[in-house]
């Protein structure tokens, strides 16, 4: 039940072991106004390895020793360049000097009576982003945030109401999961076995660090790329840019409407890339080989649930092949929406499965703690709308203004 707050456990900050280096430098040097050393993190595997062989040559140290660090950075316990203690001290002043290993500071943390553990995350500048670990029997999906807010508008997302803050670096994105992994495990979870890009903002108007940040955690920590699922409202080129990549990352469409009328409803980018230019994309995208699509379909009593949709829908997820994902609507505090019934979500799931269509009703987790979308950030920092640029989205990737919520 949305609200119900008495079981769950909130750590402050102040009580968690620190996140960040052990032996705090000033992130940019102070000498030099405008550099700032770079993050390991943010690095992919080859730029790691390049960055940091020279850096070992300089100072005349084996080669070993970038392997060394490398192995540091992606084993994911330490938490800073002076815990990596097989290098000799000066090696890792050195090193500290040179570059940094910087987490996003912890927050708060919210753990659900179903087990859902919910991170919120400061980020340089005060921004605020969450992630979710949602254990099931047999995994560990950790959903991340890739934007701090999101310019997309959703109706009936809470993130969408907050509006854009800035884009996150590929550092703070897998940062996001090197910590929320080493949470777990400390915490008797297991390791993630799943990431999910399903938490704040659209990936794919940020691929300049999402695509960086998925090499790193496919080659950098070893997560599968059928293991790790981008979750788009529908921006095309990224979509296309996705399928030209030779990992098999899996893609998810946040569909909510199977009819372009209905969808520009809900969904501000229904207008710059409509419902049939998407589908093609997709069949595309399929084409590009062995990848499987999911369909988000968040089932909104009276707006989205007509039994009517329910041939059209079967229709699109029949063209390209599509799982659906049927998500009873998670009221939000802007709108005033219920999720469909249940024997609605019943017979939507019954119609696409006679249809055979493959399909799943996703039960709510963590909903005690402000779990989806956006809800935890929206709840401490309300009311901000903005339309900033985004970084590298077209200016036509973005709401226009008198769009979406207002
Ligand atoms: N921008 C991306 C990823 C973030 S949203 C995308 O749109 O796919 C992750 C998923 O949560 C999306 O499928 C989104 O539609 C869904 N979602 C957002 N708000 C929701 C709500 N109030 N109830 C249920 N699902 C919601």
């Amino acid at each position: 039940m949305p609200g119900r707050r008495g079981c769950l456990i909130r750590i402050p900050a102040n009580r968690q072991p620190p996140v960040t280096s052990v032996s705090p430098k000033p992130a940019s040097d102070p000498a030099r106004p405008g550099t700032e050393r770079p993050n390991l993190l943010g690095m992919t595997p080859g730029e790691l390895g390049e960055a940091l062989d020279s850096h070992f040559l300089g100072r005349g140290q084996p080669a070993y020793r970038a392997r060394q660090t490398a192995r540091w950075v992606h084993a994911g316990d330490a938490r800073s360049i002076a815990a990596m203690t097989d290098l000799p001290l000066a090696e890792r002043n050195a090193l500290e000097r040179s570059f940094r290993l910087e987490e996003p500071e912890l927050d708060t943390v919210s753990v659900s009576t179903d087990g859902t553990a919910k991170h919120l995350w400061r980020l340089r500048g005060g921004e605020v982003v969450e992630s979710v670990l949602i254990p099931a029997p047999g995994r560990l999906t950790l959903c991340i945030s890739s934007q701090a807010g999101c310019a997309l508008a959703c109706r009936f997302c809470a993130t969408g109401w907050s509006g854009f803050g800035r884009q996150l670096s590929a550092a703070e994105i897998a940062g996001q999961y090197r910590a929320s992994a080493r949470w777990a495990g400390e915490h008797g979870m297991g390791s993630v076995s799943n990431v999910v890009f399903m938490g704040m903002g659209e990936p794919l108007a940020n691929r300049k660090a999402v695509f960086p940040a998925l090499t790193i955690l496919n080659s950098g920590y070893g997560l599968g790329a059928r293991r790790i699922t981008v979750s788009t409202v529908g921006v095309i080129p990224g979509i296309e840019a996705l399928a030209e990549r030779r990992e098999q990352f899996r893609l998810a469409l946040s569909l909510h409407a199977p009819v372009s009328e209905l969808r520009r409803e809900l969904i501000p980018l229904e207008k710059r890339y409509p419902l049939d230019q998407l589908i093609n994309t997709l069949e595309a995208f399929n084409r590009s080989g062995g990848r499987r699509i999911t369909f988000e379909y968040t089932m909104i009593r009276g707006v989205n649930d007509d039994l009517a949709l329910l041939p059209p829908l079967t229709g699109l997820a029949r063209r390209v092949q599509a799982f659906v994902n049927l998500i009873p609507f998670n009221p939000i505090p802007y709108v005033d929406w219920r999720p469909s019934h249940r024997n609605r979500v019943q017979a939507y799931r019954q119609g696409l499965e006679e249809a055979g269509v493959p399909v799943a009703v996703r039960e709510p987790r963590g909903r005690d703690i402000d779990a989806a979308c956006g809800q935890l950030r929206a709840a401490r920092y309300p009311g901000r709308r903005s339309a900033h640029p985004v970084e590298d989205a077209s200016p036509a990737d973005l709401p226009q203004p008198g769009e979406g919520p207002q």
